[in-house]
């Protein structure tokens, strides 16, 4: 076996914090500040100390070895892109404010990547020319950047983050279908591994045109979905997903659009901004009707919003509040549906009664104005009609009927199988077998490997810090020096045999340190295994404890060596 590195803490560039920080909100920022594995450098960006580099590193090692085991291959693309692409996919404006958008000393347009699918496919029409070059899947695990309105929660949203994305290339439409088979099933290796409790949420239903999408969401207090668990069968859905399921209304003669270019969509957190209130998930389902010049912004229940923000947010249209229960009692108040930002363009379902220069907000990831000469029926296609609502705990599983309970959960991937909407704009065929140009169908899946580490910090901290899975934690065993010279001498002495003997060593043998604070820091860094020279070093006897469970038992050295290796 290897040497393994021995990491001292008397020389560890971290230090630990008795005290949470003044603007943490949830466990992992708590945590992952106070042991050192994190520092803040600015909001939404973060530095990752020696501690949080290498949990970091398991995490894209398991990603890396289950990427690769299907198949796919690593390829490294910039972060700094160009506009062109993003401008022929319509990206580039739709992105909306969540864009970091720069220019060169030229002046040229550039972009930093929040996800890759042009870049990819710009590669995949620069390389492949043929269907043998087919079916590929690439991926690479990188940096990623997004302007995140609240990026309150810290390693957890990010606007600077680590993620890894990867793109499937298929001739056919079963040839995507077995690419996104074949990363969900990686995806739950790489969970599983991880030691992640999760679940697969059916993220969008039919109103996608087909397009099959999957979250895996980590149940956690901090997260910042809300998914409906059936406790009977294994029906799981994001809250937006299921209101498909439940309210489904009859899509005869209802008039829907889509692929409408909407060029200066605000997103939920701009006019959350704009009405002075948290986007948080109560500004969901936000409805809207416009009967002529006027705009109603309904907010459900009874919070309260500034209307004269609203009214300069959607001028010159009158706006004019509205409640749910104003659906039941008003024709000309109407809902609509937005599609998952940024993977497919907005998609809009209309109803017949709304009248041209149509405005209405809903869904919950953007809001949409439009003042334009579209009349339903002559300019869209007619779709189905899907009614939006707010899933309440206790409504019945779509399967089962039993019912629903609703939890809180932290997206940690997201499988979507894209189709040709990126091979279309960028134009990416290749020879068919026939030797006729096909065009190239795609997939697109997102493993958030830096949220990872906040999502395993979240579901297994205790009390007493963190507590971390063997397979990601930053080392295999926390040697505690809890004494003098003699204690020291020890500790060292185990470390070295276990280094030798390729077990991943961090050694706390800092002077001066207390054991009472030694065993504190133990316990807050959360390595699974910690061993401590005390007491009855002189003997040769040391202590084994197990993190999670607390249990302890004195042994000789070489004893507790064995176990350890
Ligand atoms: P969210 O709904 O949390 O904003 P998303 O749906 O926008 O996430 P995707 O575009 O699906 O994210 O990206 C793939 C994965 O990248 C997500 O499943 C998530 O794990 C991770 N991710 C997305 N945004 C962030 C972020 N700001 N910080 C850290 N990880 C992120
Ligand atoms: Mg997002
Ligand atoms: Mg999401
Ligand atoms: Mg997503």
């Amino acid at each position: 076996m290897a040497n393994a590195p021995v990491q001292r803490m008397s020389q560890l560039m971290a230090k630990t914090l008795r005290d949470d920080p003044a603007d943490a909100e949830v466990l992992s920022h708590k945590l992952l500040v106070r042991a050192g594995y994190v520092r803040r450098t600015a909001a939404g960006i973060w530095s990752w100390l020696p501690l949080g580099k290498k949990v970091l590193a398991n995490v894209e090692r398991i990603v890396r070895e289950e990427m690769d085991a299907i198949g796919a291959q690593e390829v490294s693309l910039p972060a700094l892109l160009p506009r062109e692409p993003y401008e022929a996919t319509g990206r580039w404006d739709e992105y909306g404010a969540e864009l970091f958008r720069l220019k060169d000393r030229k002046g040229g347009d550039y972009l930093l990547g929040p996800t890759h699918e042009e870049i990819f496919t710009l590669l995949v029409k620069d390389q492949a020319s043929s269907y043998k070059d087919l079916p590929v899947i690439l991926y690479q695990i990188q940096t990623k950047f997004r302007d995140e309105a609240r990026p309150r929660a810290g390693i957890l949203r990010g606007r600077e983050f680590l993620m890894k994305d990867s793109y499937s290339f298929d001739t056919a439409d079963e040839g995507l279908a077995e690419s996104y088979a074949l990363h969900r099933q990686a995806y739950q290796r790489i969970f599983e591994r991880l030691g992640l409790d999760y679940r697969i949420c059916a993220a969008t239903a039919g109103a996608m045109g087909g397009s099959k999408s999957e979250e895996f969401l980590a149940p956690a207090e901090a997260g910042e979905d809300t998914f409906a668990d059936c406790p009977h069968c294994d029906f799981a859905a994001n809250t937006e997903a299921i209101s498909y399921a439940l309210k489904p209304v009859d899509a005869t003669g209802v008039p829907a659009a889509e692929d409408i270019d909407t060029p200066d969509t605000p997103t939920i957190e701009t006019l959350a901004a704009s009405l002075g209130v948290p986007a948080s998930a109560t500004l969901k389902n936000l409805l809207v009707k416009v009967d002529g010049e006027i705009v109603a912004v309904g907010v459900p229940g009874d919070r309260e919003v500034d209307l004269d923000k609203v009214e300069a947010h959607f001028a010159p249209a009158v706006v004019e509040m509205v409640t749910e229960a104003d659906f039941a009692t008003r024709p000309d108040l109407v809902r609509g549906y937005v599609g998952p930002q940024g993977l497919e363009k907005v998609r809009y379902l209309a109803d017949p009664r709304v009248a041209p220069g149509t405005a209405w907000i809903t869904g919950a990831n953007k809001v949409n104005t439009h003042a334009r000469n579209v009349v339903a029926g002559r300019d869209f296609e007619v779709d189905e009609y899907v009614d939006v609502v707010v899933v309440e705990e206790g409504d019945p599983c779509p399967n089962c009927g039993t019912g629903l309970k609703l939890d809180r959960a932290i997206e940690i991937g997201h499988i979507f199988q894209l189709g040709r909407k990126y091979a279309d704009a960028l134009k990416l065929d290749v020879l068919g077998q026939n030797g006729k140009p096909v065009r190239v169908t795609m997939g697109s899946y997102g493993v958030g490997v830096s949220r990872a580490v906040a999502a395993l910090a979240e579901q297994s901290a205790d009390d007493k810090g963190l507590c971390w899975p063997k397979e990601v934690a930053p080392a295999d065993v926390h040697v505690v020096a809890a004494g003098k010279a003699l204690q020291t001498e020890l500790a060292l002495d185990v470390s070295g045999k276990l280094a030798a003997a390729g077990v991943r060593v961090l050694v706390d043998d800092r002077a001066g340190v207390s054991p009472g604070v030694k065993f504190t820091d133990a316990e807050l860094i959360g390595v699974p295994r910690i061993l401590v020279a005390g007491r009855r070093a002189g003997e040769g006897v040391v202590e084994l404890k197990d993190r999670r469970t607390g249990e302890r038992e004195e042994l000789p050295v070489d004893e507790a060596i064995a176990r350890l290796t």
